[in-house]
């Protein structure tokens, strides 16, 4: 299984030279496993995804977490929507109030946006997902919702070996009042307990997250206390914060490991970052 990073600024994309390592575009994760190829949100990064693409694929999955805008600002500029050739499926949380298709359309309407839903060449499946078990292809998906304002789900995909675990946007702390201490009780926990690799929001340092208390984020410090007590293998920090430079994520990543002793990989994700997990 292929996990390749098209973008993992978290809220608003940052580009600039300060930002040239870890890169400016918002969500946007590719997943492939022989012929099966998924996209996890569609923020800025999805754009360039959709130049990459080879015009011999006809069929599109494109998973989105919640629609906040930075994990779907990229969907009216990703061009295979415009190919009447290709099919695109939309997956996306189900709120329990508006659906996600009435969701989509308000963000693919005037004045936020140019073209309607009803003008695209070909109108995607849109599919709503809550507590779940599917496939697509050669992965198996476990979704799950997460504590983040608004419905927020996050993904655990599996090829049958390997465990590749999405979750941009979450607040840990504020989902159990024992934390770290009751996996149970844990929101995300059933989604990323022995990840091969977790992807897990990052935000802010332990300062900044005591005065943004239920603005749904995590500290990095609760990122790794989360990634250890799910026993992962491997934590990627994202969602970063767009105000923050390269060597600043740097200095953020360096606080965090203080005084930690750790029997696992954490690292910043950075856009282009390819994972082979197997
Ligand atoms: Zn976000
Ligand atoms: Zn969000």
């Amino acid at each position: 299984m292929k996990v390749k990073i098209w973008g993992c600024r978290g809220s608003l994309p940052a580009p600039g030279p300060e930002n040239m390592v870890y890169g400016g575009n918002t969500s946007c994760i590719q997943v492939n496993q022989g012929d099966t190829f998924i996209i996890l949100d569609a923020g800025s990064g999805i754009q360039r995804l959709g130049k990459y693409l080879s015009p011999e694929i006809k069929e599109i999955h494109i998973l989105l977490t919640h629609l906040h805008i930075d994990h779907m600002m990229g969907l009216g500029f990703f061009q295979p929507l415009y190919n009447p050739e290709v099919t695109v499926h939309v997956w996306g949380p189900d709120t329990g109030k508006e659906s996600l298709l009435s969701n989509l359309r308000r963000y693919f309407s005037p004045p936020l946006f140019p073209v309607m839903f009803s003008e695209l060449p070909k109108h995607p499946v849109i599919h709503e997902l809550s507590h779940n078990t599917f496939r697509i292809g050669e992965l198996e998906i476990f979704v799950d919702y997460l504590c983040h304002p608004g419905a927020t789900l996050g993904y655990r995909v599996s090829n049958g070996k390997s465990v590749f675990t999405y979750i941009p946007d979450h607040e840990l702390a504020l989902g159990s009042a024992n934390f770290p201490h009751d996996p149970e009780w844990t929101s995300g926990y059933e989604i990323a307990k022995s990840a091969d690799l977790l992807l897990h929001d990052s935000s802010y340092n332990s300062k900044e997250y005591s005065s943004k208390i239920g603005w749904g984020h995590s500290s990095a410090r609760d990122a790794i206390s989360f990634a250890k007590m799910c026993k992962v293998k491997k934590l990627a920090l994202f969602h970063h914060e767009p105000a923050r430079s390269d060597e600043q994520l740097e200095t953020l990543l360096e606080n965090a490991l203080r005084n930690q002793e750790l029997d696992f990989e954490v690292f910043l994700c950075a856009e282009g970052d390819v994972y082979e997990l197997d």
